[in-house]
């Protein structure tokens, strides 16, 4: 099986399952626990791992929230600083190629009365700076916008964002979730000061994440969105998932030693991918070629059902599609046509993210994967043959 979809997870790294195990059995403290020592002891490990992942994003650790992952950090800064700040106002920008996780939470926001303003993006699926600029008013209390997308890979320009909320005194909020561990991403130099993130993108375990919460110049708080017994400074109170954390704090400090190298290995894999697919005729690079993840590339292969030729190759190749199955049907995605794309271009479309278990045999073999099966579904397809007959006239 090949596995090239790391922006749905990442498979837990072996060193980071080993640091884990002592937590479920041996170790088996609550980390509220304060009279007696396995309690310390799972305090002390969440300490630890919390400024692993502090390290990781050059925050401070009493800057880091624990949440069971991005969702919840996305849902608590969003809710969160709308009750915060009420006083100050309701509106809130964010980008349409956000994540649903943000899109649904600026949705439940505008049920508890805030104004939400979505942004549009060009086709290579950058916003515009300009018109972010413009869209922020006095009473504009959050700016939420995602650091790297999680379908294309592209990357926002997050520093020149930042400096246009600090000049209107505006907060910024950002989902980092497919950035933190990949490349360097320090939400204090970009100038922001929420920022959401999750370990089982990272090569760490599922149901655990953070969020940054800048806690000096400016101090920044958000409303509690669960209540019982004031864990993490009262901002999110449950038990917390000592084993989890820990698994967190491990998958930080590998991410922060390798990223480096890491970054360069997938980017020259990732490139000659690219480059082999984009050999296929009628095909296009869905983002901006540039300012894009190293791991990520989304490709539209003209006359196919991008969920056909995935299904036929479920069992020896793990992708993802430019579709979207909600519980009625199959949507195109909303990140590709906000960048302008058609639905049956989204539908044409696949996303390959490569991860660090990706060898270069995998890329090869998912390169032969593809061809044969875009031909064969373009072979049977009216549509292509359509397609053909024009570019032929
Ligand atoms: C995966 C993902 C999320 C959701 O993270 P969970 O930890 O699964 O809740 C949010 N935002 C982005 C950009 C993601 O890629």
């Amino acid at each position: 099986m090949i596995y090239l979809d790391n922006n749905a997870t990442t498979p837990c790294d072996p060193r980071v399952v080993d640091a884990m195990l002592p937590y479920f059995y041996e170790q088996p403290g609550n980390a509220a626990s304060r009279n007696h020592a396995p309690g310390w002891l799972a305090e002390d490990a969440v300490k630890e791992a919390r400024a692993q992942v502090a390290r990781l994003i050059g925050a401070d650790p009493r800057e880091v929230i624990f949440t069971s992952g991005a969702t919840e950090s996305d849902n608590l800064a969003i809710k969160g600083i709308l009750q915060q700040y009420r006083r100050k106002g309701s509106h809130i920008i964010t980008l349409q190629t956000e994540h649903k996780a943000v899109l649904d939470a600026c949705a439940e926001a505008e049920k508890l009365g805030a104004e939400v303003t979505y942004l549009s993006v060009d086709h290579r699926g950058m916003v515009n700076l300009q018109e972010l600029d413009e869209a922020i008013r006095p009473d504009t209390i959050l700016v939420s916008v995602m650091w790297g997308n999680n379908e294309t890979g592209v990357l926002q320009p997050m520093p020149k964002i930042g400096a246009i909320c600090e000049k209107h005194g505006t907060l910024l909020m950002s989902d980092a979730t497919q950035v933190v561990g990949k490349l360097p991403c320090n939400p204090r130099e970009a100038g922001v000061h929420l920022m959401a993130f999750t370990a089982h993108k990272m090569y760490g375990p599922k149901g655990v994440g953070a969020l940054y919460l800048s806690q000096r110049q400016p101090k920044v708080s958000v409303a509690a969105q669960l209540h019982g017994g004031g864990h993490e400074q009262g901002l999110r109170s449950g038990t917390l998932n000592v084993p989890g954390i820990v698994g967190f704090g491990k998958a930080a400090a590998l991410a922060a030693a390798e990223m480096e190298t890491e970054a360069a290995r997938l980017k020259k894999l990732r490139d000659t991918l690219e480059r082999e697919l984009l050999g296929i005729e009628a095909t296009t690079l869905n983002g901006h070629p540039e300012h894009r993840l190293p791991h990520v590339s989304n490709i539209a292969f003209q006359g196919i059902e991008s969920e056909t030729v995935m299904m036929a190759f479920g069992q020896e190749l793990a992708l993802s599609s430019g579709s979207a199955c909600t519980s009625a049907s199959v949507e195109p995605s909303h990140v590709l046509t906000a960048m302008g794309l058609k639905a049956a271009a989204a539908h044409s479309s696949l996303r390959f993210s490569l991860g660090r278990f990706t060898k270069a045999e995998d890329v090869e073999q998912a390169v032969v994967l593809v061809r044969d099966g875009v031909e064969k579904m373009r072979a049977a397809s009216p549509a292509w043959s359509l397609y053909q007959k024009g570019s032929l006239a």
